[in-house]
């Protein structure tokens, strides 16, 4: 009996392969991620504003290669092949960094085009390796044991940010050096760089040698070879083994996706990248549904993956406000002072991590209690419940920002309170997310359907960048037009008509002399700014929550 329960809640040793690889790898990517614009605007010379889009472009398009990735191993190579070559590319990348980081103060031009060759071989490589990796964990477990599927996709995202808060500490301490005088050293960039690319290395190392040995399904047979290496067994009966898209819809495909971007591109008035992420979103979505061995059931499942792929672009959209609003409110409007030390704004971020570090076995734990109760609410409910608490941060800080006027200072713990309950909405929502992937997608398609859900990311990047435009004046900037002698706020409010003098300064100092709007409302201050969220994500969340129901019926017993 004991051994039966052991055996119940026991993981494979494969998850451990996985979620040490995923630890490397997600340490050369956010510790790299840390000192990018950094080096891009005190290394490489190029403006803040151009070095935001670059960095925003760069994220999105991270996220919308999975796709391709998923694609190419779902047809042609499988998984393992794409995570050694996205853990190769990702690791040249990163070497290319290093390179630029090095040669920069010689050749300035020469520095810049490695740098955007680096980025786009790391873009390519995060595309092979991300959802190879994450459908991996879904493929460990037989059809049987899907009820596991949560509980190990919340050990492995502890893996991701396990790696992540260590790659944030220690890119930072290598790279981001300053003297005692607070000037940078530029030339220190490149050990920041040069640690992601032994990390992606170690990652990959750690694949190589450990998954003959643990990846594989319990009677030792490899997981993730060629897709038509699979063995029967490891399909239902009647499931296809392999997609079928016609060429027809694949011609349909191309053709869909150039209108679609043209009309976000043209009509919504989105740039080029952002156009891209939104087109293949929704081109991808109908090519799959598309491919004519799906059964009535698959479809409805894949449906599932979409709505709910779909409410978790908001999500996203105010999660990512960490990396641009939330850190500049952070550097101009916070008060830092955390137990009498003065935190570097960047560092305010940090807090997500080690939340997610110690809250996610909590987490699973919390999961397998209610499960056990036979009282555990289904995936959707939990990602509307992330929604929902997403919401509630944004109101409470959306409250205490409310009072601050143009010159009060937020005290970081309020800051830290968000990232909190951040965390625990990021745990209700994103691996649960990947787990429902995990469990609700045909074999065939699976890799390609992680693609889908991590467009649901890069989307949400696109309108997280989109939505950080609208964060109106902040007070360093009320302080730097006064300063000025320039009344900003009667400016702003058109009791007072600017003079071409006032104006040119506004221009110079990239402060906006109207409001900015959202959807044909105003945006006059930060409490406004920040109820956009509470109003986007509480609507989502809502919506979500009256689809439970339905979207239950969908998934066909899957839990
Ligand atoms: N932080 C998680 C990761 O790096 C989730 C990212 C995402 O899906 N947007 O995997």
């Amino acid at each position: 009996m004991t051994e039966s329960i052991n055996q119940q809640k026991k993981h494979p040793k494969g998850l451990w392969v996985l979620f040490g690889t995923e630890m490397w790898e997600r340490f050369n990517f956010y510790g790299m991620r840390t000192l990018l614009t950094l080096f891009i605007v005190n290394a490489l010379m190029i403006s803040k504003e151009d070095s935001s889009i670059i960095y925003g472009g760069f994220l999105g398009l991270c996220y919308l290669t999975p796709m391709l990735g998923g694609f190419v191993s779902d047809r042609f190579l499988g998984n393992r092949n794409c995570i050694l070559l996205g853990g190769t590319l990702m690791g040249i990348g990163q070497l290319l960094l290093f390179t630029s980081a090095t040669v920069f103060s010689g050749n300035l031009e020469l520095a810049k085009t490695i740098l955007y060759v680096a980025l786009g071989v790391i873009i390519l490589g995060n595309g092979f390796f991300k959802p190879n990796i994450s459908s991996m964990v879904g493929s460990l477990y037989p059809k049987s044991e899907k009820n596991k599927l949560d509980t190990a996709f919340t050990i492995f995202y502890m893996g991701i940010n396990v790696g992540a808060f260590l790659g944030q500490l220690i890119c930072p301490i290598l790279g981001d050096v300053t003297d005692t005088s607070g000037i940078r050293d530029v030339f220190a960039f490149k050990w920041g760089f040069l640690a992601a690319a032994i990390a992606m290395l170690l990652g990959t190392l750690t694949f190589v040698f450990l998954k003959n040995k643990y990846v594989v399904t319990p009677d030792g047979k490899p997981i993730g070879g060629l897709p038509s290496g699979h063995s029967a067994e490891d399909y239902e009966e009647g499931e296809a083994q392999s997609t079928n898209f016609s060429g027809l819809s694949l011609g349909l495909a191309v053709a869909a996706f150039i209108v679609l971007g043209l009309i976000f591109n043209v009509v919504f008035g989105q740039n080029y990248i952002y156009s891209i992420i939104y087109a293949s979103g929704i081109t991808l979505a109908g090519l799959i549904l598309s491919d004519k061995s799906l059964t009535k059931i698959e479809r409805d499942r894949i449906l599932v993956i979409y709505i709910v792929s779909f409410f978790l672009i908001f999500f996203w959209a105010a999660f990512e406000q960490a990396g641009s609003s939330l850190t500049f409110i952070a550097d101009y409007q916070t008060d830092r002072n955390f137990f009498g030390w003065n935190m570097p704004p960047s560092m305010v971020q940090i807090f997500n991590g080690v939340f997610v570090v110690m809250f996610a076995v909590p987490f699973s734990m919390l999961w397998d209690k209610l499960r056990a109760k036979g009282k555990e609410p289904v995936s959707p409910a939990k990602q509307a419940l992330g929604l929902l608490l997403i919401a509630l941060s944004y109101f409470i800080i959306a409250h205490n920002v409310k009072d601050l006027g143009n010159s009060g200072l937020l005290a970081v713990h309020w800051l830290v309170l968000l990232y909190l309950i951040q965390t625990f909405a990021e745990l209700c929502l994103s691996p649960i997310g990947l787990s429902l992937v995990g469990k609700l997608a045909p074999k065939r398609f699976a890799s390609l359907l992680f693609g889908v859900f991590f467009l649901s990311s890069a989307s949400g990047y696109a309108l997280a960048g989109t939505l950080g435009s609208i964060l109106p004046a902040t007070g360093e900037q009320f302080k730097a037009a006064s300063d000025a002698g320039i009344d900003l706020k009667a400016i702003l409010d058109k009791t007072v008509v600017p003079t071409a003098d006032q104006i040119k300064f506004l221009v110079d100092n990239k402060i906006s002399n109207h409001y900015p709007t959202f959807a044909g409302f105003t945006i006059h201050n930060l409490f406004e700014f920040f109820m956009v969220f509470v109003v986007l994500c509480g609507i989502a969340s809502a919506l979500l929550f009256m689809l439970v129901p339905r979207l239950k019926k969908m998934m066909h017993g899957i839990q």
